[in-house]
């Protein structure tokens, strides 16, 4: 038996046939070889969609996570290609039709826009209510403050993906309904608010992908964070590792972005990959475990998060074998979401009371390890609402619901009920239980709403941990 291989700091990725990233789109659906088994009108089904909803892979994702024989109902087709259900009946059969005809462009688009429209581009006032100012009053729109420990930070440059999941709850964006008016280009207000602000010590990156950022990019919004001794852990939130691995095995700045890692590792900070992973197949390949090796081997930390969705992985099995290999991949099982209500919902909601069976039953096959994940949680306008059980009390059947992110800090941790509804699919379906009139945030959130008041954050001194008081080891 030869021994492991203990003594290389980095697997090199030799061996790993480098692939050079290109955007398959919309207009490649007739000419890719994949789909020449498709009739005439299935195309045309997904050429409607794909006017409406965004659509966009790569070679990758064709050669090695779809498994052409079983498609449709592949997971992976389901994840990264338009079907036919997912607009309307009548907007399906309208949008075909005017591809049928070869209608103008501008008539197209202009159908294309209305259906959007239909299809509640932005819920829950995701970015009205969370834009934050500067103390002189500039606001800052590529960045949200809702929770107060968490800045969200949204780089101009990072606002698209490798592949875009057909789920995506911020689809609008890449069918350029938002001109990108909630990105920011500014490294430096970046730095400068959280300058101003002591509470905030975790900075996450989200997008579209802040991988799709080169290395030098990269580390133009993330180094002026390590000046700063209060913040004491960096993430980035990305597909990247599912839909494009090769960003951190052969593109020519891999190895940039992972001594990027490593420097803010060697700052004594927390960096973790916030990886979205939907199902088990996407951590399969020899490519992507290649990518986690290296990415672990920089001491940044994977954690793992994914909405829960109908057709897709909407079965306990799937769960159990994604937070599994997680597992013995070395990462973290981190948080499994509720689809939102925006976009194709139709086609891909899960009743709450479905969402929880299927969590609990594949919670129940992991041992200690695994059950570092939670879920399902809705991201809500209130905060982070999870579904943590179904009761019955005193002869009434509840939704136990427990904030475990709250936009007024004492609400995390707090526990709540709801009557139960077999139908539901997110918070605002529900009722309070008990005969109650309303749920005990409604006031404030109303309070919110109406006076845009900040959340209130308490003494802000008192949570104050700068990364001095720890005492930084030299550890790497
Ligand atoms: C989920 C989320 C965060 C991060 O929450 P954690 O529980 O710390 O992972 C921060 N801000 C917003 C707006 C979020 O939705």
């Amino acid at each position: 038996m030869t021994p492991p291989n203990i003594t290389t700091k980095r697997p090199s990725g030799r061996g790993i046939q480098p692939r050079k990233y290109r955007a398959i789109q919309r207009r490649d659906l007739d000419s890719l070889p994949q789909l020449s088994g498709l009739s005439t009108e299935e195309l045309l089904g997904m050429k409607a969609v794909a006017a409406v909803l965004p659509f966009r892979v790569n070679e990758y994702v064709i050669e090695e996570l779809i498994d052409w024989d079983a498609i449709p109902q592949d997971p992976m087709f389901q994840l990264s290609f338009p079907q036919p259900d997912m607009l309307a009946t009548d907007d399906l059969a309208a949008m075909r039709q005017l591809i049928a005809d070869d209608a103008p462009a501008a008539e197209q688009s202009a159908l294309a826009h209305a259906i959007q429209l239909k299809m509640n581009p932005h819920p829950a006032g995701q970015m009205e209510v969370n834009v934050p100012r500067l103390e002189d009053g500039t606001p800052l729109p590529g960045m949200q403050h809702k929770y107060r420990e968490t800045v969200l930070f949204f780089p101009s440059q990072g606002q698209t993906c490798h592949t875009y999941c057909s789920y995506c709850f911020r689809w609008a964006q890449f069918v350029g309904m938002d001109d990108l008016k909630f990105a920011s280009r500014e490294a430096d207000s970046l730095r400068r608010y959280v300058t101003q602000h002591s509470e905030v010590n975790s900075i996450l990156f989200t997008g579209g992908d802040p991988m799709v950022m080169n290395a030098s990019l990269l580390s133009r919004y993330i180094e002026p964070l390590l000046e700063l001794d209060h913040v004491l852990s960096v993430r980035i939130g990305t597909k990247s590792l599912a839909w494009w691995p090769y960003r951190f095995v052969t593109d020519n700045d891999a190895d940039d972005v992972l001594k990027l890692f490593e420097r803010v590792v060697k700052s004594g900070r927390h960096l973790a990959l916030m990886a979205h992973f939907s199902h088990p197949r996407e951590l399969e390949t020899r490519v992507v475990q290649t990518a986690i090796r290296r990415i672990r081997d920089t001491g940044a930390i994977i954690r793992c998060q994914a909405p829960l969705v109908r057709n897709i992985n909407d079965d306990p099995l799937v769960w159990t074998n994604l937070w599994k290999r997680q597992i013995v991949l070395g990462m973290v099982p981190y948080y499994m979401f509720v689809e939102r209500d925006t976009g194709p919902k139709n086609y891909f909601e899960v009743p709450l009371a479905r969402a929880y069976e299927i969590f609990n039953k594949a919670y129940r096959r992991m041992s200690g390890l695994g059950r570092t994940v939670r879920g399902p949680s809705m991201s809500a306008l209130p905060g982070k609402v999870l579904i943590d059980g179904i009761a019955e009390v005193r002869g009434e059947k509840v939704f136990v619901l427990k904030f475990i992110q709250g936009r007024e800090p004492s609400w995390a941790g707090r526990v709540f009920f709801a009557q139960f509804d077999e139908k539901a699919t997110w918070l605002d379906h529900l009722k309070p239980a008990f005969g109650e009139k309303e749920f005990f945030f409604e006031p404030a959130m109303r309070d919110i709403k109406t006076h845009h008041r900040a959340p209130a954050w308490g003494d802000r001194s008192k949570f104050v941990k700068r990364l001095s008081e720890f005492g930084h080891v030299e550890w790497m």
